[in-house]
């Protein structure tokens, strides 16, 4: 099963020529997550020629400008297609306002249901059957998000060669025996699924973090992810003005990054104070502690394989 991430933006407070806002959006299999849908998100959408307009939900971080303003145009241009199941919209207190509002006012004609669910940290929000998506609480200059989705653990290799030494015929009981259950044959032994099925797997998980300073819990919310976005706004030096509007520096980002253990840490919403060319010094600051660092950039598109 795919899983990948396409960046539609990586800049805060504003777009810029060739540099979207902050939106992320996740695939995976037939399901596409939106997060963060900043003034914009839709060209970033069109470029990379997704078909997009059954986005099964939206996470919300914050009800900060650059980080919701493109919600109008994805749900106008939603109804372009026939859908049956709903939208779901997903983000902190003042989220069911903001959508209510504008639909209000801007008469949109939606022809299908939206469904708007307002969530806090640390909660389960989403429990399919094979992954779930959690929230942490951010700090930031308002209640603010983060967002995981994790897969469950998959079941481990199934060896062949010992189920044929153990006098199991090709077949029907392999299938048992994949699927956890124990055989019986026919000279009356008994082989369990342990016996020739190697151990549980782990899933994949992303997170996402945008905006906040280095909030409690917040590696251990991303431990482990194999694609950890996160707010890298400003260069080390500028430590002192990241703490006052309460964002992260990249050296912070990565100390979390680090501290998580996660695999790949994708730096996010940059300041526009630099150009793609000055992102490298945030880059070196971030590898400096966690080499698995990289600068996400528009349109990016990059593969969650699994381990093995
Ligand atoms: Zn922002
Ligand atoms: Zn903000």
């Amino acid at each position: 099963m795919n899983l990948e991430v396409f960046v539609l933006g990586t800049g805060g407070m504003m777009p810029l020529p060739g540099r979207g806002l902050t939106s992320v959006l996740l695939r995976r299999e037939g399901d596409l997550f939106l997060f963060d849908c900043g003034e914009g998100t839709q060209i970033g959408l069109r470029r990379l020629n997704l078909r997009w307009k059954k986005i099964t939900s939206i996470f919300i971080s914050h009800t900060h400008a650059d980080h919701v303003t493109g919600l109008p145009g994805i749900l106008m241009l939603s109804s372009q297609v026939d859908r049956n199941e709903p939208l779901y919209i997903y983000g902190p207190p003042k989220i069911r306002e903001f959508v209510d509002a504008m639909r209000r006012t801007l008469d949109m004609y939606i022809n299908y249901e939206i469904v708007v669910r307002e969530v806090e940290g640390g909660a389960t929000i989403v429990q399919a059957e094979d992954y779930a998506i959690r929230t942490h609480t951010l700090v930031h200059t308002k209640p603010c998000i983060a967002y995981s989705l994790e897969e469950n653990m998959r079941p481990g290799i199934f060896f062949p060669d010992k189920a044929a030494e153990l006098g199991v015929p090709r077949g029907p009981l392999w299938s048992q025996l994949q699927s956890g259950e124990s055989v019986n044959l026919p000279d009356g032994s008994v082989v369990r699924s342990e016996q020739v099925m190697g151990g549980e797997r782990k899933g994949r998980k992303f997170c996402f973090a945008t905006d906040t300073i280095a909030a409690p819990g917040l590696a251990d919310f991303a431990r482990s992810s194999d694609i950890f976005i996160c707010e890298g706004m400003f260069s080390d030096e500028l430590a002192e003005t990241a703490a006052e509007k309460k964002h992260l520096t990249a050296g912070q980002a990565a100390r979390v990054a680090r501290d998580a253990e996660v695999k790949q840490m994708g730096l996010i919403h940059y300041s526009p104070r630099y150009s793609d060319r000055e992102l490298k010094k945030l880059l070196g600051e971030a590898r400096e502690i966690f080499p698995g660092t990289f600068l996400t950039r528009d349109l990016q598109h990059i593969e969650m394989p699994f381990e093995e």
